[in-house]
């Protein structure tokens, strides 16, 4: 355990010192990190000069959301994604910690131990208790975090009582996921002590599919009402659209995000038979036709590209690798500390705080790589959407009312590392530059005049 204190304190230094000179230096978009082409070498082709410039553009744009709205949004996104996944982080190791250090993890085993013999049962006898404990010594940061944060940043929409039953039914399926998953695993370690990363890596990849199939018609309307979208010229708009690029037209839903917050979003969720996009009813409200339009375009992309699919797979590789340090990193410290903690070896249950700790280190670790995933996608999403809605300007504006929750402008580093979809910069960038290659084309010529 003490090992990795100091390694996630170095790492947490090595982070804000590249992001905060790369912050100061930072001077137009050719200096995101997403460009695999140097931008300043291709100009708008057939492009009088002087005519559009798209930097001038994207720098407008960003000038729209300035002063007090801008510095909220920088300190809500760098809390939220920067800075509180850390504090998460290491206080649940530090929670692990305490509870094998003070044996509370091993007297629980002892208990299992005392109520059967049969390892099976023993192994689900532990878990729920543990998973009890480490949900309410964590409960202080997920009140701040979730509910007092929020409120502060006027996010949130729910009363205390409201959210606190979502809490209480996320701990419900946590309990029940957690019971499941937790004994087939113990399952497999004793069946194969040396070999059980391996298959457990299996068995998590067939839980995740089966998980994202499952997630839109079993577990997201515990928490929201879903319906499909209302008739409307808006609805007409969309399907034409979407049947365009060969999306099955009853595949788009309305979800009561107002419930909870006042976040803009929408999203492809399901897997296989349950694939839908969904748009919520912020976005729907605070929206315009054109820029709902946009945003769907790209929840189409990642619809159309399977990035579902694609996510699992490139998902699966990461628990595997995940899988593989847990193995590694437990044999080493139960060696070191077993003896301290009374944990014997990796199919004794009072080992499983190690395996969370050393699970929640690994994956802060993946932070960026994880990131790398789902920002990719969401550029090819984003270039998918543009070609299929080409409203530039209503995709420009509506990145700026994700502004409430996304910092718009960070710096290249900070974007690489904590962003799972492009900065609201690198996207607005990416549409002018778009719009400057579409130029002649009657629709755009039409269309609205960007800002400059
Ligand atoms: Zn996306």
């Amino acid at each position: 355990m003490a090992k990795f204190l100091p390694l996630l304190a170095a790492l947490v230094f090595a982070f804000f010192a590249l992001s905060a000179p790369a912050a100061a230096q930072q001077s137009g978009p050719a200096a995101a990190p997403t460009a695999t082409i140097d931008r300043h070498e291709l100009p708008p082709i057939g492009t009088p000069q002087g005519a559009f410039d798209p930097q001038k553009a994207t720098a407008a744009y960003l000038a729209q959301v300035s002063g007090t709205a801008r510095e909220r949004s920088d300190a809500y996104f760098e809390g939220h994604d920067e800075v509180l996944p850390f504090v998460d982080a290491l206080y649940m190791i530090a929670i692990c910690g305490l509870v094998l250090w003070f044996r509370v993890s091993a007297a629980l085993r002892d208990f299992a131990v005392r109520q059967t013999r049969s390892r099976f049962w023993q192994a689900s006898l532990y878990v729920g208790p543990m998973i009890l404990i480490l949900a309410v010594a964590t409960f202080p940061l997920t009140l701040y975090e979730s509910f007092f944060r929020e409120k502060s940043y006027g996010l949130m929409n729910q009363t205390f009582l409201a959210w606190f039953k979502d809490q209480l039914i996320g701990l419900g399926l946590l309990l029940i996921i957690g019971l499941i998953a937790l004994t087939i695993l113990y399952a497999i370690i004793r069946r194969a002590p040396r070999t059980w990363w391996v298959w457990c890596a299996a068995v998590a990849i067939g839980f995740s599919a089966f998980g994202t199939m499952i997630e839109p018609v079993v577990i997201a309307p515990l928490f929201n009402h879903y319906s499909p979208l209302p008739e409307s010229p808006l609805k007409t708009d969309i399907l034409r659209i979407a049947r365009g690029e060969g999306i099955p037209a009853d595949n788009v839903y309305l979800v009561d995000a107002s419930r909870q917050s006042d976040r803009i979003s929408a999203n492809v969720s399901g897997f296989m038979g349950t694939t839908r996009v969904t748009l919520n009813d912020n976005l729907l409200h605070k929206g315009t036709h054109d820029e709902v339009l946009a945003v769907l375009g790209h929840e189409m992309g990642h619809y159309v590209l399977d990035h579902a699919l694609w996510g699992l797979v490139l998902g699966g590789l990461v628990i595997v690798l995940t899988f593989g340090f847990l193995q590694g990193a437990f044999g080493g410290l139960a060696n070191l500390f077993g003896g301290n903690w009374d944990v014997r070896e990796v199919s004794d249950p009072a080992g499983f705080p190690l395996l969370v700790a050393l699970f929640t280190a690994f994956s802060l670790l993946m932070t960026p790589v994880n990131n790398w995933i789902t920002r990719s996608a969401a550029i090819q999403a984003d270039m998918f959407g543009i070609n299929a809605v080409r409203k530039p300007d209503a995709f420009s504006s509506v990145v700026l009312k994700l502004a409430n929750y996304r910092k718009l402008d960070p710096s290249p580093w900070e974007e690489f590392i904590f962003y799972d979809h492009p900065s609201g910069h690198t996207r607005i960038w990416e549409m002018m530059r778009w719009k400057a290659q579409h130029l002649d084309d009657p629709d755009i010529k039409a269309g609205p005049v960007s800002p400059q």
